[in-house]
């Protein structure tokens, strides 16, 4: 469907965010208030942490781990799993103790969690050291927020039931130095079954390509970025809900033009709407990298449709060679759930037999997670724990022994790798990625950092490949 009304924050809205960044700054002139923003789940959560950091940044506070010597903490939540959910929630409830030793700090509770109605209820009544809850429709107004938050004692609740908005010109403060995420849309349209990620963001919303463009262009002239991940929940379906319909190929193929960036990724893409035209764009855009990440979820076309992923295993396997053929080299990872509602042994089976012929070199496994408020939630057939337990361990066991093999073919190879930064476990040895995005480890300086390096592969680690450079 079509939009036919502009879904861009207005510039009005942006400019009065504006001005409560600036008086806020005011009352923390010389007062070296501090932040910590905690961040849970996917990529886009990490996206939407820059943003907030950014605001704070822009607001007169500065970063720190420290949790003791925040004047405001925010809990950037998801909601993807209910593991998740408790794990963050005792973690809330630990700030109580901060909260008493400071009565002026600033708990914010936002994101995924936040947009579900019983999650708000439960902070209202149970963790009243929060401050602000906030959904995430309306990060652009944080500021707002956090202005009413220091002027007044009330719990503030603004989570917007509606179907979201596009903020452009909000500041980001970035975690990397090398890499971006850059969001080209937001939200979902898919409604797969076990998913609460539509309710919680909403429908598709794409960026407009001049801004994304304008965007990448800033970072690239900054000299320091190198490499940028486009992000959405399906990437495939950029550009169908605006009227000018420009699609994802057309996209990349414009920011593969931009000057001063070395590899450009995205992610996620929907095997249902993979066109041709986004394989031969993959294929003819050099700073592309050779990665796909294509999430399958099951390999039981019986499975995939109580899922609602409209594919079925033969035609994710098809896809997969299609890519394959198009772009030798390519590295496939993948999304993979276990324990849906009915899934036999068979299906599971059908799950193993797709992770031997596509042969990922990076699989995310996941324990199916009721999720309140999704059809997969009240289907019948709902498997036990233990039969779940089980077969993510075998799923593992196979994956694993998948990625070394491929990683021991990869031996004797050379590889052009993007140098990152020095490794975290030896100060001698220098860390970067290949272009199909996997980690290589080698003796280097830092002078290297942000270049490009011929690297050859010596050994394999399983998570990492180890080798030495044989040309700068
Ligand atoms: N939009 C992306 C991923 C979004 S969520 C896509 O479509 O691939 C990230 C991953 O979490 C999903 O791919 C899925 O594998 C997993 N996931 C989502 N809901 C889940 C649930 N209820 N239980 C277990 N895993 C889930
Ligand atoms: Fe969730 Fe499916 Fe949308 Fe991915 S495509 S966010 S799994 S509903």
């Amino acid at each position: 469907m079509k939009r036919d009304k502009d879904v861009k924050v207005s510039e009005k809205e942006i400019e009065i965010q504006k001005t409560y960044m600036e008086q806020i700054r005011g009352l923390n002139a010389l007062q070296n208030k501090k932040f910590v923003v905690n961040t849970f789940g996917c990529q886009m959560s990490e996206s939407d942490s820059e943003k907030i950091a950014g605001m704070l940044v822009e607001m007169g506070y500065s970063q720190t781990e420290e949790v003791d010597q925040a004047d405001v903490i925010v809990f950037n939540t998801c909601c993807v799993r209910e593991h998740a959910e408790e794990k963050i929630l005792s973690r809330l409830g630990q700030l109580k103790a901060y909260k008493q030793n400071n009565r002026d700090l600033i708990i914010a509770f936002g994101g995924c969690m936040a947009q579900q109605l019983h999650v708000v209820e439960k902070i209202k009544k149970s963790y009243r050291h929060v401050d602000i809850i906030f959904g995430t429709h309306n990060i652009h107004r944080f500021p707002e927020l956090i202005y009413c938050a220091l002027s007044s004692n009330k719990m503030i609740t603004e989570v917007l039931d509606i179907d979201g908005v596009v903020p452009e010109g909000l500041p980001v403060s970035r975690k990397d130095g090398l890499k971006a995420w850059v969001n080209i849309m937001y939200g979902c349209n898919n409604f797969c079954t076990y998913c609460i990620v539509p309710y919680v963001r909403g429908r598709e919303r794409s960026r407009e390509p001049q801004d994304i463009v304008r965007e990448i262009q800033l970072l690239a002239s900054q000299g320091c970025y190198k490499e940028i991940t486009l992000l959405g929940q399906n990437v495939n379906s950029y550009g169908l809900d605006r009227k000018d319909g420009r699609a994802f190929p057309e996209l990349l193929r414009e920011v593969n033009k931009i000057d001063g960036l070395e590899r450009i990724r995205f992610m996620t893409s929907h095997p249902k709407d993979f066109s041709d035209d986004l394989i031969k764009a993959i294929s003819e855009c050099e700073k592309v990298g050779e990665h796909v990440h294509l999430p399958f979820q099951s390999g039981s076309t019986r499975i995939l449709k109580e899922m609602n992923r409209k594919y079925t295993k033969e035609q994710y396997l098809e896809l997969a060679e299609k890519i394959r053929n198009a772009v030798p080299g390519v590295s496939f990872t993948s999304d993979i759930i276990v324990g849906f509602p009915g899934e036999t042994e068979e299906d599971f089976e059908d799950t193993l037999d797709v992770v031997r012929k596509v042969r990922f070199d990076l699989v995310y496994t996941f324990i199916y997670s009721k999720r309140t408020g999704t059809p997969a939630a009240e289907m019948q057939e709902q498997i036990d724990d233990k039969t779940k337990k089980d077969r993510f361990d075998r799923l593992l066991e196979t994956v694993y022994s998948i990625v070394q093999e491929n990683n021991e073919a990869m031996i004797g190879k050379v590889e052009e790798v993007l140098v990152e930064s020095v490794s975290k476990n030896n100060d001698e040895m220098m860390t970067g990625r290949t272009r199909t995005n996997k980690i290589v480890n080698f003796a280097g300086d830092k002078s290297l950092i942000g270049k490009l390096v011929d690297v050859r592969i010596q050994s394999q680690h399983m998570w990492y490949l180890a080798g030495e450079i044989v040309a700068n």
